[in-house]
């Protein structure tokens, strides 16, 4: 059954007071319904937010004063390390550290990204959840079909939902589930003053895309197995990053020409920047973070087309690399 897409953005009050819903930006009906079924996959207390960048900005606020310091993992989607330079303004402070180990002493909140985009490396969990320190573990491209932080002990998981969760390419999204509700309550006080509230429209879809997260990240994740064999054995493939689950892998050709040659020489698989979706996307890192990301590394989001015509994809893109 479909769930109703309520575009209200004011409700009748009931004998003159104020029912659970009565502005848009407090909540919306199709939003904690979303919210509900999100919670339930991660086993907390779940709010949406006008994108993954969104929710993350929500977090930092709502988490940090001025003065205090979040300790961010180096390979972290760049987007967040962007956000946290942007808020140095307010006082914010952020330092760098590597996730395989554990989080430096003294800093205020502890973000790890599990794995990360687009190097594909792991946290310690364990390490980070002994840390005296809040965690934010950004599960973007595990989803919660592989991992479930804060079954780790993490306070808070972060998703950008545009990815995997909605999984079309359609919907601009993000959330946090929070392991106590009393730390979803202020989230959603600051989410309130702040507006950075999700619409009804995107909600719904994700919704929509929940009801097939499972199937759709089950088969992402067997042809990316085999893509990442595959592309192992390759002779113009120099280094094949993945974790060993989900639909997001990395590997790398010999420098940015040939990244640029294999990126604009497949045909089924889009050249274009996102994940998660149903449709396979492929670009080169190096465009959008050349200072941490090799020349030659190219990022793949592998969708639902079958696995042989993207491996055949795949080879003639390669050829064009050599
Ligand atoms: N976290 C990860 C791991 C991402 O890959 C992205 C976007 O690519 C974000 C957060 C930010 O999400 P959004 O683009 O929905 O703001």
């Amino acid at each position: 059954m479909e769930e109703p897409l309520d575009r209200s953005t004011t409700w009748p009050y009931r004998d003159g007071e104020p029912g659970p819903y009565h502005y848009a930006r407090h909540a919306h009906p199709t939003g904690v319904e979303a919210e509900r079924a999100l919670g339930e996959l991660d086993g907390g207390d779940a709010l949406l937010f006008a994108s993954g960048t969104g929710a993350a900005t929500a977090l930092a606020l709502t988490l940090l004063r001025p003065g205090e310091t979040v300790a961010l993992a180096q390979d972290a989607y760049y987007g967040t390390g962007v956000l946290f330079r942007e808020l140095e303004r307010w006082g914010l402070r952020h330092v760098l550290f590597d996730q395989a180990g554990p989080a430096p002493p003294d800093v205020q909140l502890v973000w790890i990204e599990a794995p990360s985009n687009p190097l594909l490396t792991l946290p310690d969990l364990e390490a980070a959840a002994a840390h005296p320190a809040p965690v934010v573990c950004d599960s973007t491209a595990a989803t919660p079909l592989h991992l479930r932080p804060l079954e780790h002990g993490c306070d808070y998981v972060l998703h950008s939902a545009t990815k995997y969760l909605a999984g079309h390419h359609d919907a601009l999204l993000g959330a946090v589930v929070c392991r106590r509700p009393e730390d979803a309550a202020r989230l959603h006080e600051l989410r309130t003053r702040t507006g950075i509230v999700a619409a009804p429209d995107s909600a719904w879809l994700l919704l929509r895309g929940l009801k097939t997260l499972a199937v759709r990240v089950e088969r992402q994740t067997d042809s990316a197995r085999t893509l990442a064999e595959r592309l192992g054995g390759h002779p113009a493939v120099q280094v094949v990053r993945y974790p060993g689950f989900g639909g997001l892998l990395s590997f790398d050709v010999a420098d940015d020409a040939a990244a640029r040659a294999v990126e604009t020489s497949t045909r089924l698989i889009a050249n274009a920047t996102s994940l998660g979706g149903v449709d396979s996307t492929m670009e080169s890192r190096h465009r959008w973070e050349p200072e941490r990301v090799p020349p030659g590394l190219l990022r793949l989001s592998v969708g639902l087309e079958p696995v042989a015509a993207l491996w055949e994809d795949l080879q003639a893109g390669l050829g064009a690399a050599v």
